[in-house]
């Protein structure tokens, strides 16, 4: 008699590139499932579980038409038993699987229940490699032992080494000399400056959003069901790419920065979703891009291609590196020990800070935010306003498309929090009104004042950017990339720097009002 083999495909599993599909093999069988236990650990946006689960549904219709067998167990299924755990064990058993196969997840919750989920069944079990990523799992930590900080810069050198990207024959010189295009990257957007309209995905999905209304799934933010408009299969992801490489990398690096009422995605690509999911590979993305410059050296400047090299090959494995190396005790940091709640307005977008209410309203709207809204806008304001990082995760975690937690949690408690007390960012990415002035168009419009430090026009960004360093000082003071806060707090008359503080604590006092 045939023995069958089990292997488990996770809803960010879906690289139809992987070794397990180059044939058809009867006696496979490949399970996918719509979880509870995946839908609920946190309050995801509807537009998130909506795209994993269509996303799964397509790649399992792809499989079965392409002869492999499948056994898809959707949300309402009633063999369900809403669990990834106790759905592969029911099935190795309906099976007689002789053999459970998994590839690596990204996440540690997973990881851990995949392990003992393995460790208990009485057959063989197998963990693969989910042939996505650029570096393994411990490699940032082994690039670094012995070492007491993961220096960003120092890795992703590393990895343009590895891989050849952007190197010289010898494979030790970067190409035109240099590593690091980054001060070149953080022009202003000119006045009326947009993104080009990106191509369009459009399917209705009203079926699942019906589903997950039936079935009671909580979610957060809106969606227009037959109107859903992200990729989700890899020819869409292909198509997303060509776009990026075709109309926006040669001004991605000018305007990563930048930020625009009218316009949330300006030059980004959007591809973190496809990219998180598996439908494209990493090492294609960057190949695809290296290979239009070389095609257009005078369309697409090499600082563009940079920026966009740094944030796949350095920023991406980074933070995985980072989350393998520290995980689990990384999501209990808290450096700063802030206790504040989130305010109600995270979730509704109803405030009256225009960055805010921006910034949060495209997130409901679209799940998606750039990397700089991400960081000093919604980031920095929980960040100054001392809210607890557990809070400021879920929050992450639950409203973007691409959120994951190997991605999600370094970038958030890390980067944007600064819980870590310094293990993924040097410094506190902490801003005044000055900064959000200078690289967004938000000020206009907004009935606070970015030039104000206390009053009732104010920017609260300013009041609660000096309550910041002084309630920190012990831990900040001498920091010493901190630069010039302390010195021109210091040097401010103590009645000035009273009512700044004073006005600060009236905002943390009643900043659902803000
Ligand atoms: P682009 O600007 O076009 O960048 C290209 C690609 O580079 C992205 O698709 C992404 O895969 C990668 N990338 C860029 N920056 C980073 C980074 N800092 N870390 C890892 N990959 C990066 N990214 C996620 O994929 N999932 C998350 O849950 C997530 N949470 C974040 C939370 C905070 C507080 C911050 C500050 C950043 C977070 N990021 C996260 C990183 C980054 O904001 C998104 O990857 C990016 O905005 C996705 O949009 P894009 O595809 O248009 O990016
Ligand atoms: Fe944001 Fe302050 Fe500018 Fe208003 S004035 S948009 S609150 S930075």
């Amino acid at each position: 008699m045939q023995t069958t083999i089990l292997r488990l495909i996770l809803g960010d599993q879906l690289n139809e590139r992987h070794s397990w599909f180059s044939q058809v093999d009867d006696s496979v069988v490949y399970a996918l499932m719509e979880v509870r236990s995946e839908t609920d650990y946190v309050r995801h946006h509807v537009q998130k579980v909506v795209g994993f689960f269509q996303a799964m549904r397509l790649f399992a219709e792809q499989l079965r038409a392409q002869g492999h067998r499948v056994h898809y167990l959707t949300l309402d299924d009633p063999d369900n038993r809403q669990t990834l755990t106790d759905n592969c064990r029911m099935l190795v058993e309906r099976y007689g699987a002789a053999r459970f196969e998994y590839q690596e997840p990204d996440e540690y919750r997973v990881d851990e229940a995949l392990r003992l989920l393995a460790a208990s069944l009485p057959i063989e079990t197998r963990c693969v490699s989910s042939e996505h990523f650029l570096s393994e799992r411990d490699e940032l930590k082994r690039l670094f032992s012995g070492k007491r900080t993961y220096l960003m810069e120092r890795f992703y050198r590393a990895m343009r080494e590895k891989w050849g990207v952007l190197m010289e024959a010898d494979g030790r010189t970067p190409l035109t000399g240099r590593w690091n295009y980054d001060a070149e990257n953080r022009k202003r957007l000119p006045p009326g400056l947009r993104g080009p309209a990106g191509p369009s995905f459009v399917r209705d999905v009203s079926p699942l959003v019906a589903l997950l209304e039936r079935a009671g799934v909580p979610t957060m933010g809106r969606i227009h069901p037959k109107h859903f408009d992200w990729p989700l299969t890899r020819a869409e992801s292909l198509r997303l790419l060509e776009h990026f490489v075709q109309e926006r990398l040669p001004l991605y690096g000018d305007y990563q920065d930048a930020m625009s009422q009218a316009d949330g995605w300006l030059f980004h690509s959007r591809l973190s979703f496809s990219l998180n999911i598996k439908l494209i590979s990493p090492l294609e993305v960057i190949q695809r891009a290296v290979a239009e410059w070389q095609a257009q050296p005078e369309r697409i400047p090499f600082s563009a291609l940079e920026g966009f090299v740094r944030q796949i090959l350095g920023w991406r494995e980074y933070v995985r590196g980072v989350y393998w190396a520290e995980m689990p005790h990384y999501r209990t940091l808290n450096f700063f020990e802030h206790t504040a709640p989130l305010p109600e307005w995270y979730w509704t977008g109803q405030t009256r800070m225009n960055c805010l209410r921006h910034a949060i309203g495209q997130s409901l709207d679209h799940a998606y935010a750039h990397h700089i809204q991400r960081l000093m806008v919604t980031g920095n304001f929980a960040l100054l306003l001392g809210a607890h990082p557990d809070e400021v995760d879920a929050w992450y975690l639950g409203i973007y498309q691409d959120a994951i937690e190997w991605v999600e949690l370094p970038n958030t408690r890390g980067m944007s929090q600064f819980a870590d007390g310094g293990i993924v960012g040097t410094k506190p990415y902490v801003s005044s009104a000055n900064y959000l002035q200078r690289m967004s168009d938000y000020c206009k419009g907004c009935p606070y004042d970015p030039k104000q430090r206390y009053g009732p026009r104010a920017c609260p960004f300013n009041a609660l950017y000096w309550d910041f360093y002084d309630r920190h000082a012990d831990r900040l003071r001498n920091h010493p990339r901190i630069g010039m806060a302390y010195p021109l707090w210091d040097r401010m008359d103590g009645s000035e720097r009273q009512r700044i503080l004073e006005h600060a604590q009236r905002i943390k006092e009643n900043v659902s009002r803000y």
